[in-house]
């Protein structure tokens, strides 16, 4: 499943090719059609992102599209070839077209139901104004594990399972500490945290999460190799030695996703 700061590159990715323009809309597979003809012409005037949730604003309304596991959004330059009928949404500008498939959800939305989604979304450290004392009182409150909490998009929205085990490992934090056994500060430390390697993320378009001291360059190791990019920790990095202490990084499963942690370095 893509983190948040996917998708909120894939709102500025909709608004520099397709923004200001009339489009034409379309669902080759069939399931989105009567919605795509309401807005099939229509100009795309806003994108918006949240947490996993993107937005894309049109006069009729906002398409609503959460990717889930499986879905995937393709950008090609235009002429579009003829589409697969495996494709959601297409939308088919002048210069370029973009491709949908396989998303969880894919609706057009009323102003007041993207409020209502907003609403039940904990804040977003990619979204400005973005409140973290909403997402602490929830978690000052909790018995859950930590780690949990973070993947919790009611309680923070757009942190998925990299960014979680990261931003742990980063703070010397036990992945299995209970919420309310974290300290303010330390909460604090976490959000301003997420907030600059999110924005990285989005800006690169990859997660990395190494400090500076522990580049490949500087600790003389080779680079990682792994299909989801970046240098990280410990994320997918399980009976490999920790970066600072040389410890056996380890893994178990929490809140339905892998985690991982070094034990040296994250004291409970
Ligand atoms: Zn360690």
């Amino acid at each position: 499943m893509p983190e948040g700061h996917t998708i909120h590159r894939l709102a500025e990715d909709h608004l520099a090719r397709f923004g200001g323009h009339p489009v034409r809309v379309t669902s080759p597979q069939g399931k989105f059609s009567d919605s795509a003809a309401l807005i099939d012409g229509q100009v795309l005037d806003g994108v918006d992102a949240h947490g996993k949730h993107l937005f894309l604003g049109f006069g009729a309304g906002w398409v609503h599209i959460h990717l889930g596991l499986f879905g995937k959004v393709g950008f090609g330059d235009a002429p579009a070839p003829p589409p697969t009928d495996t494709v959601r949404l297409r939308i088919a500008g002048a210069g370029a077209y973009m491709d949908l498939r396989g998303p969880t959800t894919c609706a057009l939305i009323t102003g007041p139901e993207k409020r209502a989604i907003h609403e039940r979304l904990g804040p977003d450290p990619l979204r400005d104004g973005d409140d973290p004392d909403k997402a602490w009182r929830r978690v000052s409150r909790s018995r859950t594990a930590v780690a949990a909490l973070l993947m919790d998009q009611k309680v923070l929205a757009g942190v998925g399972n990299v960014y979680r085990a990261e931003v742990l490992f980063r703070h010397g934090i036990d992945p299995y500490r209970a919420g309310k056994d974290l300290t303010r500060a330390e909460w604090d430390a976490i959000w301003a945290d997420l907030v600059a390697l999110m924005r990285e993320g989005v800006r690169d378009n990859r997660i990395d999460t190494v400090r500076p001291e522990h580049t490949p360059e500087a600790m003389g190791r080779p680079p990682r190799v792994d299909d989801h990019g970046g240098e990280v920790y410990v994320y997918r990095r399980a009976t490999l030695p920790c970066h600072i202490c040389g410890g056996e990084i380890r893994t178990a499963g929490l809140a339905a996703r892998n985690l991982f942690w070094c034990p040296t370095c994250q004291k409970p």
